[in-house]
């Protein structure tokens, strides 16, 4: 294929809608969605609960068709095509394993269906077992395993059958933080090493910007916005995103007006704005603002504080606490400077 030929993504949604009809009215789960995700990509789909991500992630595998609209695996229509004739598999968010069969057997079960040979199934179990360290508790069952080891165990089932898009639906969502956190890691880990195409559905935006290399962010049933987790998280397409995708300072009216300069709606990112001691210098060009500092909450690394600009008008900052020019002390009614360079003002355009 000549190199100025566009890759063919490995997922396509073109105008896809799904309606679910109800007695007290139809539920528009998911409203024309346009996305591509490339072949090898790690792909997240986040939103608050609702939203329809796990609506959207049921067409893609096929269990459930879009009341509209196409989808296309390798470029090829799917719309129709049952689950299990497409190249696609799903970690659901409740990873029922069978409880009387060991690990392994849990894992081989799929390969057993489809009438692989014996020899291919052992070979196969074990490499994926092997791929989510879990070699040693093959011959375990899921009630010996912790939280953590049955979520790998559910992960090395859809493996196993090497597809090449592997769809998780909150795959982590019942681990505790600690677990959570490293298994991203892990996933993150397995992905770059097999190369196939995964999406995952996330209602937390720090696992999504963690794990993904792009994303989309869905609110009731549309999409806001795709992009690289960067670029997304740096210019927030729309107030939704800018709110939902990290926290927000956005600013519209008179608070526009007055602290930027310019009409709203704006956003500005916490980690953006510097706490200084009142009336200290603020650097050339910056914006910078007197204000009464409302809360303080210590969080280890860093400081947030709330401070009061103008009746009815608070910026939060979030500082890091090694960072020197925090002044020291800082109290419910203290004054200080706020400050923030004008790049960091990003206007939203609805
Ligand atoms: P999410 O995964 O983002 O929480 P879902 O895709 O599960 O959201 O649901 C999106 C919307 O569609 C919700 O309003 C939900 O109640 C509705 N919905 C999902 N599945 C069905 C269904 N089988 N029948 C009727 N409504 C449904
Ligand atoms: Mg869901």
């Amino acid at each position: 294929m000549p190199a100025d030929v566009p890759a063919i993504p490995r997922i396509e949604l073109a105008g896809v809608r799904k309606v679910f009809g109800d007695r007290g009215g139809d539920i528009i789960a998911v409203d024309n969605a346009d996305l591509t995700v490339d072949d090898g990509e790690l792909f997240a789909i986040l939103g608050p609960s609702g939203s329809g991500k796990t609506t959207v992630l049921r067409m893609i595998a096929g269990f459930e068709q879009p009341t509209s609209g196409v989808i296309r695996l390798g470029g090829v229509d799917v719309t129709g095509v049952p689950a299990r004739l497409r190249d696609v598999n799903t970690v659901f968010q409740e990873y029922a394993l069978f409880p009387h069969m060991t690990v392994g057997q849990n894992v081989e079960y799929g390969l057993r269906v489809r009438g692989v040979g014996r020899a291919e199934r052992r070979s196969r179990t074990a490499d994926a077992l092997d791929m989510v360290s879990l070699t040693d508790q093959a011959s375990r069952r899921p009630a010996q395993l912790s939280g953590g080891q049955r979520q790998r165990v559910a992960l090395a089932r859809a493996l196993v059958g090497r597809p090449r898009v592997l769809l998780l639906d909150e795959p982590l969502g019942a681990l505790d933080l600690k677990l959570r956190e490293r298994m991203q890691l892990e996933l993150k880990a397995i992905q770059r090493e097999l190369g196939i195409t995964f999406v995952i559905v996330t209602h937390d935006q720090d696992e999504a910007l963690t794990l993904c290399d792009r994303l989309a962010v869905f609110n009731d049933g549309r999409i806001e916005q795709v992009g690289r987790a960067r670029d997304v998280y740096e210019r927030p397409a729309n107030r939704f995103v800018a709110d939902f995708v990290g926290t927000s300072n956005v600013l519209d009216g008179d608070a526009a007006e007055s602290l930027v300069g310019r009409s709203g709606p704006l956003a500005v990112r916490p980690e953006r704005i510097t706490v200084l001691a009142p009336g200290a210098p603020a650097e050339p060009g910056a914006h910078a603002v007197q204000a009464t500092v409302r809360e303080v909450i210590y969080a280890g690394p860093t400081t947030r504080v709330a401070a009061a600009t103008a009746p009815g008008v608070t910026l939060t900052a979030t500082v890091l606490n090694a960072s020197a020019s925090l002044p020291p002390d800082l109290d419910h009614g203290s004054s200080v400077t706020l400050t923030w360079s004008d790049a960091a003002v990003h206007d939203l355009s609805s």
